[in-house]
């Protein structure tokens, strides 16, 4: 009997297995032709100056409004574009589009865009990026690469050429996740980004005396700002997070306290209304 349980039990998983397969195959399929049917968006998440508390730019957020099975979530979908290679016209898209919506916000902003590892891995990138940035008429420094951590954990030769190559077309570059990878801090020497996001994972709820997480926040402030790096905490979502934040140094937030993705049209109109303030009090949350 234990034997053909165990047997019920290989089945169960070759059909999960199976069944995960073919899912991953549709999802691919569908995702093939969600470029020219039109079904991917981009919103945008303000990012904040904690002093004073103006937008200083948005992260562009993608998502995918698939005809029948509705919304996809990135986490979803963007690690099979990975597999596929569908990440690299998919990036291309991501990155002309997030530049043009940067383009009509003004030239005070800057706009993020995150970057996948085969992205990375991509020799024509920087040309794609030169390309997008000339075409929306924007300065280089608009756009921030927003690159994972996970990416930079085996310092190949050609993982700090493209860097270095990415530095000389001017845009600026952001670790993103930082903490949740190895944290193999030589590489912040050998590949000086402008930026660490400090994954969300230490800050929501990083006020809670009874969380490590204040301290791990205020270690990676210190490394970042001797390192002349600037910081963006992700995911603060109240007000204790927020004050918490702001002691701790931080120079940048993002987070639903001061907004969630939204569309381009909601963007522009948050800017002509508040003129880029972000009143943490009293902000409209939408979504
Ligand atoms: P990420 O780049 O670390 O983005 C931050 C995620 O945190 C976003 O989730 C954002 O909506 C969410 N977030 C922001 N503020 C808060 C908050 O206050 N509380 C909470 N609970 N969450 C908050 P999203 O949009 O689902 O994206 C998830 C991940 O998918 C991103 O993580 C990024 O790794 C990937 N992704 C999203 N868009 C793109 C894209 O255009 N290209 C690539 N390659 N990856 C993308
Ligand atoms: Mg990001
Ligand atoms: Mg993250
Ligand atoms: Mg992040």
């Amino acid at each position: 009997a234990a034997k053909d349980a165990g047997r019920g039990v290989y089945r169960f998983y070759a059909d999960a297995m199976h069944n995960q397969a073919s899912e991953r195959k549709a999802i691919e399929d569908a995702l093939r032709d969600a470029l020219v049917k039109d079904e991917l968006r981009l919103l945008y998440q303000p990012i904040v100056d904690v002093g004073s508390e103006r937008i200083t730019g948005f992260e562009a957020l993608i998502r995918w409004h698939h005809a029948t099975e509705g919304m996809i979530s990135p986490s979803k979908f963007i690690p099979i574009a990975e597999e596929s290679n569908l990440i690299v016209p998919i990036g291309e898209w991501i990155i002309r589009t997030a530049c043009a919506s940067i383009a009509l916000v003004g030239p005070g902003y800057r706009i993020a865009v995150n970057v996948s590892p085969r992205q990375f891995a991509n020799e024509k990138l920087p040309a794609t990026i030169l390309s997008a940035v000339s075409a929306a008429g924007i300065r280089p420094e608009q756009l921030e690469l927003e690159i994972t951590e996970g990416v930079f954990l085996d310092e190949s030769p050609e993982n700090l050429a493209m860097f270095r190559q990415l530095k000389r077309t001017g845009v600026r570059l952001a670790l993103d996740d930082f903490g949740t990878g190895y944290s193999a801090l030589g590489y912040l020497k050998k590949a000086p980004f402008d930026k660490i996001k400090i994954d969300q994972s230490f800050v929501l709820g990083a006020a809670d005396p009874s969380s490590m997480n204040a301290a791990i926040i205020s270690s990676i402030v210190g490394l970042a700002t001797a390192l002349k790096m600037e910081t963006t905490a992700e995911g603060v979502e109240t007000h204790d997070d927020l004050a918490l934040i702001r002691g701790l140094g931080c120079s940048h937030v993002q987070g639903y306290i001061y907004g969630r993705p939204m569309e381009l049209a909601e963007m522009l109109t948050l800017l002509r209304e508040g003129g880029g303030h972000a009143e943490a009090r009293g902000y409209k949350c939408t979504r």
